[in-house]
C-alpha cells in the first residue's frame, strides 16, 4: 500500500449553472482558482446522467445512459492530473422518482439541474495519473 501525507488548504463552494456538465463544472471552478489536487462532495439533482461500470475483467467501461430527472443521493470525487490536464473522478448514487438507485463512475454528460459541490484543495501532493498494467486504469502514480 503506498501512502501520502497532505494538508488541507482552501475550501469553495460551487454551483453549477442549469444544465451545465457536472465534471465540466468542477474541473473548470478547479482551473479557475488554480486548483490540481483536491477532493469533493456534491449534493442535488441531474436532469439526465451517463455513468459507467468498470468491468475488470475485460479492462473496459460499460456506459450507462439514463435519460430521466435524477436526485444526487451523493457524490465524491477528486481532482488530479491525466496526460498534464485537469481530471475530475467521481462516483455517485442517483434515484429516481421511486427511490430506485443507480451508482457508478460519472462520464461526461450529466446535465445539472441544481448541484450544491463543496472542494476541498489538498497541498503538498500531485495526483498525476498513470495506467496501471494491472488494473487498466489511469491511477494516482503517489511519487
Ligand atoms: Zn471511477
Amino acid at each position: 500500500m503506498k501512502s501520502v501525507k497532505v494538508d488541507l488548504g482552501r475550501c469553495f463552494v460551487f454551483l453549477p449553472e442549469y444544465d451545465s456538465d457536472l465534471l465540466g463544472s468542477v474541473v473548470e471552478a478547479a482551473k479557475e482558482h488554480g486548483i490540481d489536487a483536491a477532493f469533493f462532495m456534491a449534493l442535488g439533482a441531474l436532469r439526465s446522467a451517463s455513468i459507467r461500470y468498470y468491468e475488470q475483467d475485460r479492462k473496459e467501461y460499460r456506459s450507462i445512459s439514463l435519460n430521466e430527472p435524477l436526485e444526487i443521493i451523493s457524490c465524491v470525487g477528486n481532482i488530479g492530473r491525466l496526460k498534464g490536464e485537469i481530471f475530475a473522478h467521481a462516483h455517485a448514487v442517483l434515484a429516481d422518482k421511486n427511490g430506485r438507485a443507480y451508482g457508478g463512475h460519472l462520464a461526461d454528460g450529466c446535465r445539472v439541474f441544481a448541484c450544491e459541490i463543496m472542494l476541498f484543495e489538498l497541498k503538498g501532493v500531485s495526483f498525476n495519473r498513470e495506467y496501471d498494467e494491472t488494473t487498466g486504469l489511469n491511477l494516482f502514480s503517489l511519487r
